[in-house]
């Protein structure tokens, strides 16, 4: 890890050195000015100067540079309070390209631009138990590839995977939710899209519920908050935190397992942890769809009878045993959270995936159980809001992982920041 530190360090002193001498730009003012841009897309001078901090004499050399290589387009000027105009530049959207793969009980695929903006999409259905075929991941990359020309597949810088459960040292997965036990994800994958991609592609993993709080910072509703949680449900429940601006991942990499929070002391609430009582138990989907079918006495059904979302509806609609689920889910919801506003004092809070769908009858529920459980000047002025990322929110992750550590890897960035070629040189 420290020998591994240490080259990385002393690559990126020497791509500084590189650009200062050279070009009189600093890499560190490259990726400044490249994260302000990438979230906001257009900006004016001012602004990247009081994001960044930057003089006026480091931005004018930065936004040279990157102009120079068709990173950045200056796209006019506007008239200031006053009189003076403001300089107004966007990014070349089409300057570098990232890969991305939310890795659940879909596989899903896509291609991203600069911007965020999803080029291409593709999606594979997994098998509960299957371990994936690589040679059909590796297609489903083709596919989206073959969406760009030649010119622009050398500007692929990384690839980004979402993945639920865990990666052990080896890079072999583990996700009890799909039924995989050490498969070896990362080795095969490695080898095989660098060489469909090429030799430099980084690749970089992340759990999915960092991915999804990466992709509500760049292109959602954290953007503007400094600290925020991001509560999602599907087979589990996942949680995203951000604290003074930083996605919080945790030692092992393992923070955000709001999901087995003990909510309930029922000794009857099995989790697949292995513990009682998890938040999960009570308002995870499959939670929800099990209790639902328990109180109205179809135990015996089929799971897939029923979807947590149609729950949510007939509470909506008056049914008394799926108000009766719903509440304790809420209940549930609202102590887990507790905890964590308490801790972290967040802004905002997002609900994602199967909490989004029923934003009008959760949202209300969810905080006015908060108010009766934290104090109220934490309570003052919180947001509590539905994503609007909707079923990409995770792919989307993990493009935005793929462009943020692209930033921070020296010789990545300067890849983004390579010359566009000029489009007679096609
Ligand atoms: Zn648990």
């Amino acid at each position: 890890m420290t020998a591994g530190r240490t080259k990385r360090q002393e690559k990126a002193k020497a791509a500084a050195r590189e650009l200062d001498s050279s070009r009189k730009v600093s890499i560190l003012w490259l990726r400044d000015v490249l994260r302000v841009l990438c979230r906001k897309r257009t900006a004016t001078r001012k602004e990247i100067i009081t994001e960044t901090g930057l003089n006026t004499a480091s931005l004018s050399h930065t936004i040279k540079y990157l102009s120079r290589h068709g990173t950045v387009l200056k796209v006019g000027s506007l008239e200031s309070e006053a009189g003076r105009r403001r300089e107004v530049y966007n990014l070349n959207a089409e300057a570098a390209f990232f890969l991305a793969l939310d890795f659940e009980q879909r596989l899903r695929f896509a291609l991203l631009n600069l911007a965020g903006d999803i080029r291409g999409h593709w999606e594979l259905p997994l098998e509960w138990g299957e371990a994936p075929d690589m040679e059909r991941i590796l297609q489903g990359f083709q596919r989206l590839l073959r969406t760009l020309e030649p010119h622009q597949v050398r500007r692929v810088v990384a690839l980004g995977i979402s993945y639920s459960g865990m990666l052990d040292g080896q890079g072999r997965l583990t996700a009890v939710n799909l039924g995989l036990r050490n498969f070896p994800f990362v080795s095969e994958l490695n080898e095989k899209m660098k060489s469909l991609v090429s030799p430099d592609l980084a690749i970089f993993l992340e759990p999915d519920r960092h991915c999804a709080m990466w992709a509500e910072r760049w292109l959602g509703q954290a953007r503007e908050h400094r600290n925020s949680i991001l509560l999602f449900s599907e087979s589990g429940i996942g949680c995203g935190l951000c604290v003074d601006g930083k996605p919080v991942e945790g030692w092992r990499n393992l923070a955000g397992e709001i999901g087995h929070i003990t909510v309930s002391a029922d000794p009857n609430l099995h989790c697949k942890c292995g513990k009682q009582g998890c938040l999960e138990t009570v308002a995870s989907s499959p939670a929800i769809v099990r209790h639902y079918l328990a109180l109205t006495g179809q135990r015996n059904r089929k799971e897939r009878a029923v979807t947590a979302l149609e729950v949510y509806d007939k509470a909506r609609g008056g049914d008394g045993s799926a108000r009766t689920v719903v509440d304790r889910a809420v209940e549930g919801m609202a102590l887990a959270l507790s905890h964590v506003i308490h801790l972290i004092n967040p802004g905002i809070i997002i609900l994602g995936d199967d909490f989004a769908g029923p934003e009008d009858y959760l949202i209300p529920q969810l905080r006015a159980k908060l108010e009766n459980l934290v104090l109220p000047e934490l309570m003052d002025g919180i947001q509590i809001v539905a994503s609007h990322l909707g079923p990409d929110m995770r792919l989307r992750g993990a493009g935005a992982l793929a462009l943020r550590k692209s930033l921070e890897a020296p010789e990545l960035l300067t890849k983004i920041c390579s010359p566009v070629l000029p489009h007679s040189k096609r």
